[in-house]
């Protein structure tokens, strides 16, 4: 079965290698036969627009929502008529939802059809590279999953913890892709194409991390498109992070939501840019270069004298 479909570029599946091709078209077809999926004929045409129309949709209703919880601070009160408003936003939103999630599908059905797709078993790599990508899971609360990680040291060995954790009603629920034998298929990607040892080596390079800091900080206050909030489904930008003080490279910087709630209070949704995974994917989709600086002569890594 299809877990989760990461925005229009990656998919998860809890399905052995050889199934997952036709696990995602056999979804993808079932996306396609909704009402809403009838339409997407053009599947990149059609995802485009419609990615389009969505996001204009959720900044007019994130604006809406903004200026009912400037009320709410102000007055401390609501009338009954703007907390109806206030489901009314919430179920629009909904929809955009799906909508995202069947154009997304089209999309992905575009990208499989395309010889050069990648079927990969799942590795920690992976699934950390999808954090922050809207994944069309839905929680029971109806609100939409993320997934997150945490890494913990462990006898002197970092682990890795997944989770997928709903932004709305805080549920959370853990899981072990690699355990799971799932399998991702993807566009290639330079970084994640790279066997795992020679990956790690060229990630933690001296070199490497002080280009991906220079790179980030040049990216401040700039927002990802591809990174949504799942609540406000704006997408999120680069700001400085709470740690960024601790003058480590990682972790210096994060993904922020600038959504209000009707409480008044500020969004509180936060991506840590922690993990090399995670930065090589947020280049990868602000540059269109990840952190292996394939098809870059220029910029060419060197690790003890010896180009890479
Ligand atoms: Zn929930
Ligand atoms: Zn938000």
């Amino acid at each position: 079965m299809l877990e989760a479909l990461f925005g229009a570029a990656k998919a998860l599946i809890k399905a052995a290698l050889g199934a997952a091709k036709e696990v995602v078209v056999e979804t993808v077809k079932a996306l396609e036969g909704t009402t809403t999926g009838k339409v997407l004929s053009h599947a990149v045409e059609s995802w485009v627009r419609t990615k389009t129309q969505a996001a204009a949709q959720a900044q007019d209703l994130a604006a809406e929502e903004a200026e009912i919880g400037a009320k709410m601070a102000r007055d401390g009160k609501l009338s009954p008529a703007e907390w109806g408003r206030v489901d009314e936003i919430n179920e629009h939103r909904s929809q955009l939802r799906k909508q995202y999630a069947q154009a997304d599908a089209a999309k992905l059905r575009e990208a499989l059809d395309h010889a050069g797709a990648v079927h990969a078993p799942v590795s920690a790599d992976e699934i950390i590279s999808t954090v922050g990508l809207l994944p069309h899971k839905t929680c029971q609360c109806g609100a939409m999953m993320a997934v997150s990680t945490t890494h913990t040291q462990q006898y002197g060995q970092w682990k890795n913890k997944f989770a997928w954790r709903c932004a709305v009603c805080g549920a959370r629920e853990y899981f072990d892709p690699v355990k799971e034998a799932a399998t991702i298929v993807r566009a290639p990607d330079a970084d994640l194409d790279m066997p795992e040892a020679k990956r790690h080596e060229i990630w933690h390079a001296p070199a490497t991390l002080a280009d991906a800091n220079a790179r980030l900080r040049s990216h401040m206050g700039e927002a990802d498109n591809e990174v949504l909030c799942p609540q406000h489904l704006l997408p999120m930008k680069i700001f400085p992070s709470l740690a960024a003080n601790r003058g480590l490279v990682l972790d210096s910087y994060a993904y922020a939501c600038v959504g209000m709630n009707p409480d008044g209070r500020g969004c509180t949704h936060r991506i840590p840019i922690d993990r090399l995974a995670i930065t090589s994917a947020v280049l990868q989709r602000l540059e269109g270069r990840g952190l292996v600086q394939a098809g870059s002569p220029a910029r060419k890594i060197h690790i003890g004298g010896v180009p890479v």
